[in-house]
Formats: C-alpha cells, sequence, structure tokens
C-alpha cells in the first residue's frame, strides 16, 4: 500500500492519505418508496429513550457548564492501578497483526483480509505508526452503533486482538462471531486492553462510559491509550482528556469524517488531537479504519473540525431538499435534478447518494438523523463561543428539530426533507 505524508497548515498539523487507495464506490441505497416522486413521507420509527438534549441552542458558557456537569464524575487516583494494569500490559502485549490468527477468521464483507492486515504492516513500516514497528498490544473497542461495528469488524479482520463492549450487549454478537472477546464493562475493556477505542452517540454517553461508574478510566492506567472517535464538542472532549490523563494513561480524540459505508470499507477520514506519541501509536489502526489522518494538535482541535464539517453537511442537506421540493413543485423531475447536479461543479457524493432515495421518501438510515440535529447545536455554540454568526446553520437546526419531533430522529439526516414538506403543507393550509 503505498501512502505519502504532507504537512499541512502549521507545525502541529500533519496529514497522512493513502492516494492509491481506490475511492468509495457510492451504492444507491434500497427504499420500499412509492407514490409520488417525492413520496409519502415514512411510518413512525418506534422511539428509544435518549440522552438527546432539545430546545434552543445552548450558550458558550452553558455547554462548558454542561458539559462540566455531564463529567461531574470525581476524578480517579492515578496510584490505584497502576500495579495492576502494568502486569496486565505485559501479560496482553503480542503483535496485533498476527497473520496466522486472521487466516482462521472468516473473510472479510468489506476490504479482503489480506488488504487489511498488510494495511496494519505498511502503515507501521512507513514509520507513521509505533516507530517503524506493527501495533503491539491489545485494542478495546466501546460502542457497536452504526459506525462502531464496521470499525471493530475491520480491525478483528485484520489479525487485531480486539475486545468489545457495548450498552445493548445483543450487538456483540456478531464481533464475537468473528473473533473477538466480550467484557461487561467499560472498565474491564480498559483494563484487558492497551488501547481502547469508543464510538458512542453523543457527549453524554461519551462522558458517561470513559467517566462514570464502571467507565473506561476505572481501567486505565499509565502505559494505556484512550481514543475518542465519538463526535462530541471540544469543552466535553477536553473534560474526558483530563479524566482520563489523571490515570496516567494517554488520550487521543479522532472524530471520522464519512459514514457507514467508508466505515464498513475502511475509508474513513480521522480527525485527531491531544497526545502525539498515541496518535503515533495507533496510527496503524486508524489506518485500518481510514483511508486518511489528520493530527490538530492540541484536544478540542479535532471536535471543533468535525463540528465544522457537519454543520456544512446538515445545510447542504436541507439547502438539497429545497431543491427537490421546488424542482418537483414547478413541474420538473426531481431525479433529473438529481442528475444535473451531479454532472456540475456542485456535486457531491452525499447528493448522488442520498438524493435518488429522497426523491422516494426512502431514508435507510447510514447516519441518524438526531446526530446530525445534535452535531448543528454543538456547532452553534461553537460559533457562539467565538461570537460568529451562522445563520444558514441556525436555520438548518431548526428543520432538524422539526423532523426530531415528527419522529424521523433514528431515520436518516436526509429525511429532514419531510420537515420542509411539512411546513410546506401548513403554509398551503393557511
Ligand atoms: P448509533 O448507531 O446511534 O450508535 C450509538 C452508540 O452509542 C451505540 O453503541 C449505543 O449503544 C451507544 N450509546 C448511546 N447512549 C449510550 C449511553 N448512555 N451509554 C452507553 N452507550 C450509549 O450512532 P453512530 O451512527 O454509530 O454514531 C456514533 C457517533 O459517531 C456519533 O457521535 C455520531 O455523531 C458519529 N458519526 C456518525 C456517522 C454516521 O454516518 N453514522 C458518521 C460520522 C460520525 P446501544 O447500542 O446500546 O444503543
Amino acid at each position: 500500500m503505498a501512502s505519502s505524508s504532507s504537512r499541512t497548515t502549521g507545525p502541529c498539523v500533519y496529514v497522512l492519505h493513502h492516494s492509491s487507495r481506490p475511492r468509495t464506490k457510492l451504492s444507491q441505497p434500497a427504499g420500499p418508496g412509492k407514490g409520488s416522486r417525492l413520496g409519502p413521507p415514512p411510518a413512525r420509527a418506534p422511539r428509544r429513550p435518549r440522552r438527546e438534549c432539545q430546545g434552543p441552542p445552548p450558550t458558550a458558557a452553558e455547554t462548558q457548564a454542561g458539559a462540566a456537569h455531564v463529567v461531574g464524575y470525581p476524578l480517579p487516583s492515578v496510584t490505584s492501578r497502576t500495579s495492576t494494569a502494568a502486569a496486565a500490559m505485559a501479560a496482553a502485549a503480542f503483535l496485533c497483526a498476527r497473520a496466522a490468527a486472521a487466516a482462521l477468521r472468516p473473510p472479510s464483507r468489506g476490504l479482503p483480509r489480506r488488504l487489511l492486515a498488510s494495511r496494519v504492516a505498511a502503515a507501521s513500516a512507513s514509520g507513521e505508526g509505533g516507530g517503524g514497528v506493527e501495533f503491539q498490544g491489545t485494542v478495546g473497542f466501546l460502542g457497536l452503533g452504526i459506525m462502531g461495528a464496521p470499525m471493530a469488524s475491520n480491525l478483528i479482520k485484520a489479525g487485531c486482538d480486539v475486545t468489545v463492549w457495548n450498552r445493548t450487549k445483543s450487538k456483540c454478537d456478531p464481533l464475537l462471531s468473528l473473533g473477538a472477546k466480550y467484557e461487561p464493562s467499560p472498565a474491564q475493556v480498559a483494563l484487558s486492553c492497551d488501547v481502547t477505542f469508543a464510538m458512542l452517540a453523543d457527549p453524554e454517553s461519551a462522558a458517561e462510559v470513559a467517566c462514570g461508574a464502571g467507565g473506561a478510566a476505572e481501567g486505565l492506567a499509565p502505559g494505556k491509550g484512550y481514543v475518542d472517535v465519538s463526535t462530541v464538542d471540544g469543552a466535553t472532549s477536553k473534560l474526558i482528556a483530563e479524566h482520563i490523563t489523571s490515570t496516567g494513561a494517554s488520550f487521543l480524540e479522532a472524530p471520522v469524517s464519512g459514514s457507514k459505508k467508508p466505515a464498513e470499507d475502511g475509508l474513513l477520514i480521522f480527525l485527531t488531537a491531544g497526545d502525539e506519541s498515541l496518535y503515533k501509536r495507533v496510527a496503524p489502526l486508524l489506518d485500518v479504519m481510514g483511508k486518511s489522518r489528520f493530527y490538530l494538535g492540541d484536544v478540542g482541535n479535532g471536535a471543533a473540525m468535525k463540528l465544522v464539517v457537519n454543520m456544512v453537511m446538515g445545510s447542504m442537506m436541507v439547502s438539497f431538499s429545497e431543491g427537490l421540493l421546488l424542482s418537483e413543485k414547478v413541474g420538473l423531475d426531481p431525479n433529473t435534478l438529481v442528475e444535473v447536479i451531479s454532472q456540475g461543479a456542485i456535486s457531491a457524493p452525499m447528493f448522488s447518494l442520498k438524493g435518488p432515495s429522497m426523491v422516494k421518501a426512502a431514508y435507510p438510515t447510514a447516519f441518524p438523523l438526531q446526530h446530525q440535529q445534535k452535531d448543528l447545536r454543538l456547532a452553534l455554540a461553537l460559533a457562539e463561543s467565538v461570537s460568529q454568526s451562522i445563520p444558514t446553520v441556525a436555520a438548518a437546526n431548526e428543520l432538524y428539530k422539526t423532523a426530531k419531533s415528527l419522529g424521523l430522529a433514528d431515520h436518516d439526516f436526509s429525511a429532514v426533507i419531510e420537515a420542509l414538506k411539512a411546513k410546506v403543507q401548513s403554509s398551503q393550509q393557511q
């Protein structure tokens, strides 16, 4: 695997691309949509109670205070677990990319197992990962939702020794059948692994799993690493970092750009910040799960970058939805609009991927709408912290909130078009 690395904007910012790797193929989502071109609204999905914040976006001060409240757990003692963890580290240390173990496992649904395994070795050989040696040690993975499950799966298929945990235990089963081990709490995963990844829904769950009772921090100690790949705000990330590093362990934030399919294909983009030596140590693992990685310096920068990217995406989706509805209203075929956009300067994989199913009012979930609204809420707070006005994002956020109130929280975020349809309908009735 050829890879190249180059510095970008500053002394602590660099990026590695896998230039020769195939790009994600866009597949058209299947959907049962029928009827009019911009078909009928979907059936309401059953909603699971979640700790998703609602209402108007908080101020920067509220966000900071909220994060402090969320992570209001006592900082654990550094000394209490050091010797246990050192012993566990010594016992657990072995090569991650074990070709023999990989050969025993069933073939990957995404990338071929051979290619995944070679990524661990090649990235390490480039000197980016762990000083020119393969990643050594065991890997924990907390949170096996839409993103976490395929990411952990790719690590297993690459030959890594992976231990998993998920709040809903049944979601661990497919990973266990691929060869993963299971531990019954985040603390026990962190205790039994050298490096632990976490992919949780939102700031509240990321903080709970890292710092709550039975949380990862209880199993961490010097020499271990914690990599949070969830999308959270910078304040939450800093508070988690403080908690983790108080145990003597290292912390890296590494939110990802890319959705379900890139996660399955190992083509995510990592936006990392925090402990640089941990970044280098886990680089071979990031290269299994992703196509490129950015190191952005201090904790909070990765979170901020991710929120800026997702606020652009959320607004783009609203604008696209407005275009689809307007095209139909004036007698055009919205499918043709999708095709026209795909051939011009504003083409984006997202429009080509989601457009055809949106026309059929089908929203198979790749990125849950409630997560998109969470990211807009956090982006608004980020903008407020520097007194920047982002009116387009504020307007888009209102639509996502409306879509949530219509029961679409667990649908794909492209279902925001339903909020627009509802708006159009109610204005016609007045
Ligand atoms: P998801 O399918 O909703 O999974 C969320 C995960 O968080 C599940 O494992 C869930 O456990 C767990 N969780 C939620 N609340 C919890 C709590 N209180 N305690 C413990 N665990 C809890 O979400 P996803 O799409 O994988 O997204 C995960 C993160 O990645 C989010 O921050 C999202 O913004 C970000 N992201 C998503 C995408 C995407 O396209 N989907 C792309 C980039 C980034 P259960 O299984 O028990 O519910």
